[in-house]
């Protein structure tokens, strides 16, 4: 088993990574202070992992009540969370109630947002079923729901006591899903760790094979570098931005394609590589280097073009609304050299025009 500490503070938690996690109850005694436990999934997840893990709990002795909420990204709303308030408030759960999070990054980010408002804040445990929410949305405490107006626009900061990684779970994921994840992963190593991009050239097949044991080191690798980030930057003020990566192109690929056209992490992927297009337009990537992008997006079977019915227009009008537009002036965020990511203002316009330009010839 691998366990790193995210370090905050007083609210420092360990995140566990292994297979068969979630009969550990060694792992999850110490962290629930109270009989109360509410767990929490959707409609997919719970019939495949609900069972061992209440089971696990029940032996504890806790008194396990339940929420499943429908599955999909059109759920994550206020209108589930307050479902979660109504199973707590009819259960009479009080303030020293534990809230468990099991499922991917929606419910992940549902349950930490009820747990945030629940009688002021309540402690949670996540334990992420994607790879996606193991290697990001698990790590860091941004937890919230979508407003009919706009994606995360309700939310809050809020720690959980407790994350497992169970990565024998990883194996029900839809092949899609796990290359979602894995463009998470590439980004990591892309924007602060050459070693990792080489580690990745070598392992990415046996990572897209499920390899359990190369699962958990890609997750520990990732988690390390996500925590290390978060502690030095915890409401992204400065470098918490670097984990933005490929996101400026890619947030303008799913709103033009209209969410769930494209997965988060596909988007991604097409994001890093203009990145690197353009990091190379500027003189800082070798042609060679992004050449090296590209190949690693291939490797975990991601898309590395932007869809073809989008023009250039349509990324420049959806980036100059993108959130990390600060005053007028468009921030993205480039790499000066593999493994070394920037934040930047500084480029000609020009250059971000010629790069979407030559990617669609
Ligand atoms: P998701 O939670 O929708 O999961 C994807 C699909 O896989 C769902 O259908 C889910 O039910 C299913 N699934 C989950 N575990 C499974 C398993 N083990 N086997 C088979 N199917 C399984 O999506 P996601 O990619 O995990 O997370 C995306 C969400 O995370 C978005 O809402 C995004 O905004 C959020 N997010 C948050 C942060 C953060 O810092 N809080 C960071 C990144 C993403
Ligand atoms: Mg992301």
């Amino acid at each position: 088993m691998h366990t790193l500490e995210v370090d905050l503070g007083h609210r420092s938690y360990p995140i566990h990574i292994a297979p068969h996690l979630l009969t550990r109850a060694d792992l999850l005694a110490p962290h629930l202070q109270t009989r109360q436990v509410m767990l929490v999934s959707n409609t997919l997840v719970a019939p495949l992992y609900l069972a061992p893990l209440k089971a696990t709990l029940t032996s504890l002795g806790h008194q396990v009540e339940t929420c499943i909420l429908p599955d999909g990204e059109v759920y994550k709303t206020l209108d589930s969370v307050n479902q979660i308030f109504d199973a707590l408030l009819e259960h009479r759960f009080n303030r020293t109630c534990t809230l468990i999070a099991l499922g991917g990054g929606v419910i992940g980010d549902m349950v930490g947002f009820a747990a945030a408002c629940y009688q002021r804040g309540v402690n949670f445990i996540q334990i992420p079923t994607t790879l996606l929410s193991q290697v990001d949305s698990s790590v860091g405490g941004k937890t919230g729901v979508n407003h009919p107006l706009g994606k995360n626009m309700i939310g809050a900061f809020w720690q959980p006591q407790l994350v497992l990684a169970d990565t024998q779970v990883l194996t029900s994921l839809p092949a899609r899903e796990l290359s979602a994840g894995l463009a998470e992963i590439i980004k990591y190593a892309l924007l602060g760790d050459a070693d990792f991009i080489t580690w990745l050239e070598k392992h990415l097949p046996e990572l897209c094979a499920y390899h359990s044991e190369r699962l958990g080191e890609a997750v520990l690798r990732s988690c390390q570098a996500k925590a290390q980030i978060v502690a030095a930057d915890e409401r992204e003020q400065g470098v918490r931005a670097l984990l933005n990566l490929g996101h400026t192109f890619g947030h303008a690929i799913e709103t033009h394609m209209g969410y769930g056209q494209w997965l988060h992490g596909e988007a991604v992927a097409v994001g890093m590589y203009l990145a690197a297009r353009m990091s190379c337009a500027l003189g800082w990537l070798t042609q060679a280097q992004v050449a090296r992008v590209q190949a690693l997006l291939q490797a975990a079977q991601l898309p590395y073009l932007p869809p073809a019915q989008m023009q250039v227009q349509d990324f420049l009008t959806h980036m100059a609304v993108d959130k990390k537009v600060l005053d007028g002036r468009l921030r993205l965020i480039l790499l000066q050299d593999l493994g070394q990511a920037v934040i930047t203002q500084d480029f000609p316009i020009s250059v971000l025009h010629d790069t979407l330009n030559q990617v669609h010839l």
